[in-house]
């Protein structure tokens, strides 16, 4: 296994409450309202030459998320913008992931927790130009069906990228990475195809459409959204409908899209195979164009 170097313990700068400080300086007390009722929002971000792609989108939906769980995080879309591209620069990064997060802190310890201040903080750090699967490019990723399925929406605030929501797709993944699958195929609580644990499914059609479910039961990814309209601008057919795990087996090519795994070709779901097809590697190379060409 390759040796893990703990986040707590790296060099750089951290923004945290307003401050630049040094990386193993941005600490927390342990009786804090985020850890122990997952009152806790956060944002992914990728840098590409230097620069945070959809950072308006990203600093908007912290706020959204936020707002969901019923904090509000003292910083408006601009001023959080501003700080993610100086945290940037602070640490001298081209390539690389952010991740702001926002947090309740200690003043109660209680389910009910209106008095507690709302904590932000924004690290970065180094990650590859491009994210390539483990079987290499040409292969794609395997995906095993989950037993853990994404919510009722009634139930969980799913549209919030809140950390309590990820802690099925931990336990789902954990799974999966025992079963020498690279990550899940998650269905929602009625048995539709949602996603998988941190990116959104795409299909191909028989005749070169596009295929992805409705976001209902999970977060309507960024890259999503931009791959939807990528395709409207290519001339590519796509239908956002309804897709049962039984319609999988008449699919041509599979992807999945998210800020971290960016357009990530799927081989196999379960035993169902997939190449790495023509239109996968369209969006692919379309998707690579923009990030580092963004309007
Ligand atoms: N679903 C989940 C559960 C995720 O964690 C992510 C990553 N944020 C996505 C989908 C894709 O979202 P985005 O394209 O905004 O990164």
């Amino acid at each position: 296994m390759a040796e893990l170097i703990p986040f707590d313990d790296r060099d750089g700068t951290i923004w945290f409450n307003g401050k630049m400080m040094p990386w193993r300086d941005a600490q927390t007390h342990i009786l804090c309202h985020g850890l122990h009722y997952a009152s806790s929002v956060f944002e992914g971000e990728r840098v590409y030459d230097g620069r945070i792609f959809k950072l308006r989108e990203h600093s908007e939906r912290l706020i959204h998320s936020a707002e969901i769980l019923d904090m509000k995080i003292p910083y408006t879309a601009k001023e959080l913008d501003d700080v993610c591209n100086a945290v940037v620069k602070e640490n001298g990064l081209s390539y690389g992931y952010v991740r702001p997060v926002a947090w309740r802190g200690s003043e109660q310890m209680a389910i009910s927790a209106q008095q507690t201040t709302i904590h932000v903080a924004i690290a970065c750090w180094e990650v590859p130009k491009y994210f390539f699967p483990k079987g290499g490019e040409d292969q794609g990723i395997a995906l095993l069906t989950s037993d853990w399925r994404r919510p009722d929406p009634t139930t969980v605030p799913v549209q919030s990228k809140a950390a309590g929501v990820y802690m099925i797709g931990t336990i789902a993944k954990h799974k999966a990475d025992r079963s020498g699958y690279d990550d899940v195929l998650m269905l929602d609580y009625k048995g539709r195809v949602a996603e998988s644990s941190g990116s959104n499914i795409f299909f191909i059609t028989k005749d070169g459409g596009l295929k992805t479910p409705v976001p209902e039961c999970f977060l309507n990814g960024i890259t999503r959204q931009t791959v939807i309209q990528m395709a409207s601008e290519m001339n590519i057919p796509l239908e956002v409908c309804t897709i049962m795990p039984d319609e999988i087996n008449d699919f041509v090519e599979c992807f999945v899209t998210g800020t971290a795994a960016e357009i990530t070709a799927v081989g196999k779901i379960d035993d169902k195979e997939f190449p790495v097809g023509p239109v996968t590697k369209r969006i692919q190379e379309a998707y690579r164009e923009l990030v580092h060409n963004p309007s």
